[in-house]
């Protein structure tokens, strides 16, 4: 039962090669002999696992008495890990942040009724960027997590419990949020498959919010066929979004169905110039080039296109998306949402103001990085600032939005490197938050634009003996996630 992917796993369970409980036990010895190594999981959910296991077998037998195997859901008992940001009834959500410590859900995100519904498992929430804010899993407040190609080396961030959980194997498949990269980025440096959906395909109900109009859920998995299919399983409207809606269901309706290539080469790829500079490594931007060379190969014609507003790309989310934070996080007081300060300090917070409280919740619990972007938020909000930046950088959001709209006139994908470099040495960045913000120059125009992303290995990156996993990313136009799913497709097929 090593190296499943959603679609094998169906094929074994319809095949009864083995159970969905079997399955999921299976994965739980995995993850007891790997996790503490990688740290990819916060915590796991064996009884909950279990139960939904048994459910799903029940089910297969009952398909399988009354004939009716291919009506078997493809996610029917496949065990997945679910990023510590979203919301599963009865388990516990942290954000890998000390001030939800304790806190357990009391409803499912959208995301996850969607799944249940659907049958499958999960094994439990994995680690994260304190409030997904970060590209290392350094800001957790609950331990770093490791790459699982070199223990010595960050898995990405801010999803990068998931991503290092799909890569060694200790989930089928996972979810985590996009903000700025955080699931494009660590499936890059984890060697897998990370899937964005275009802003509104997917309900954010029961994401702990970090901007609001740049996050959105997505899969990582270890095949772009297993994307597509996590994709069509959480996408649709929500009434708890109202951001949400159903031309992301409709665009993602037999998304699962792959046409054949002659039909996909039809589609044309772009390049935007402002994508291919200084700052990117140069192996990188080799293994990038030969992913290039074969979809050339395969018969896709590529175009040189120009995104002119990228270099204000960087500048621009980190005004936009800090004001967003302040605005989300400060429900985290310890009255409204969080736990109270401990018993011994709340008795002199008795007699304290309730601003002390507040502080004292807020400075124990949140940790510099979110309190970095706070005070960053609420900066830019505040009178006399908010219109030399908040507003500004609307403006400029805007221009890079329509950089997009224009060059999807001359092509249908365009296509860029993830990351500028691979996976970085734990600590190498973690003191120098501008170095660290670079990681996302080539993913956060996407989340700008609210546009689909995909980013998927290429060839590994040679480094001393070894290598590092190395991702190229197909950027989409709005609710046509299935073009870039089918050229990532036909690419891994080839
Ligand atoms: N690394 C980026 C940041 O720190 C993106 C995070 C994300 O997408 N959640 O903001």
């Amino acid at each position: 039962m090593d190296n499943l992917t959603i679609t094998s796993f169906h094929k074994g369970l319809v095949a009864r090669e083995f159970s969905a409980r079997e399955a999921a036990e299976s994965y739980f010895k995995k993850i007891a002999a790997g996790n503490p190594s990688l740290n990819a999981y916060l915590s796991t959910a064996e009884a909950s696992a279990l139960e939904a296991a048994a459910d799903a077998d029940a089910r297969v037998a009952d398909a399988r008495a009354r004939g009716a195997e291919d009506a078997i859901p493809a996610l029917m008992g496949v065990p997945l890990a679910i990023k510590d940001n979203i919301l599963i009834k009865g388990l516990p959500a942290t954000a890998a942040s000390n001030i939800l410590a304790g806190y357990t859900a009391s409803y499912d995100a959208g995301v996850t009724a969607k799944l249940k519904a659907a049958h499958a498992v999960f094994l439990g929430k994995t680690n994260m960027d304190e409030f997904a804010m970060g590209s290392s899993t350094e800001t957790s407040a609950f331990g770093i997590a490791h790459n699982p190609h070199d223990t010595d080396r960050v898995p990405g961030g801010s999803s990068g419990g998931s991503a290092a959980a799909v890569a060694a194997d200790l989930a089928v498949a996972a979810l985590g949020s996009d903000t700025g990269g955080s699931i494009r980025q660590p499936a890059s440096l984890c060697g897998i498959v990370g899937f964005k959906p275009t802003y509104g395909a997917v309900s954010r109900a029961g994401l702990i919010a970090m901007a609001s109009s740049l996050d959105q859920i997505g899969p990582l998995t270890k095949t772009v066929e297993d994307a597509a299919l996590l994709y069509e399983a959480i996408a649709g409207a929500d009434p708890l979004d109202a951001t949400s809606t159903d031309e992301g269901a409709l665009a993602a309706r037999g998304i699962a169905s792959l046409p054949p290539l002659a039909e996909v080469t039809r589609l044309t790829i772009g390049l935007p110039k402002e994508y291919f500079v200084d700052g990117l490594d140069k192996d990188v931007a080799a293994r990038v080039e030969g992913a290039i060379a074969k979809l050339k190969k395969m018969g896709f014609a590529f175009k040189e296109i120009s995104l002119p507003h990228t270099r204000y790309a960087l500048s621009c989310y980190y005004i936009v998306m800090p004001a967003e934070v302040s605005s989300n996080l400060a429900r985290f007081d310890g009255i409204r949402y969080a736990r109270m300060p401990k018993v011994a300090e709340a008795v002199a917070v008795r007699e304290a103001s309730l601003m002390d409280i507040y502080l004292k919740q807020r400075g124990l619990g949140l940790g510099t990085e979110a309190k970095r972007r706070v005070l960053l938020g609420t900066f830019v909000l505040s009178s006399g600032y908010y219109d030399a930046y908040y507003e500004k950088a609307q403006r400029v959001r805007t221009l890079i939005t329509n950089d997009f709209a224009a060059a999807f006139e001359g092509v249908d994908a365009i296509l860029t490197p993830v990351a500028p470099s691979p996976a970085f040495k734990i600590g190498e960045k973690a003191n120098d938050p501008l170095s660290m913000y670079l990681e996302d120059i080539f993913t956060i125009p996407v989340n700008l634009a609210g546009l689909p992303g995909l980013s998927l290995p290429t060839e590994p990156y040679p480094l001393g003996g070894g290598t590092l996993p190395v991702g190229f990313q197909l950027i989409g136009k709005k609710w046509h996630e299935a073009d870039i799913l089918n050229i990532g497709r036909h690419y891994e097929r080839n």
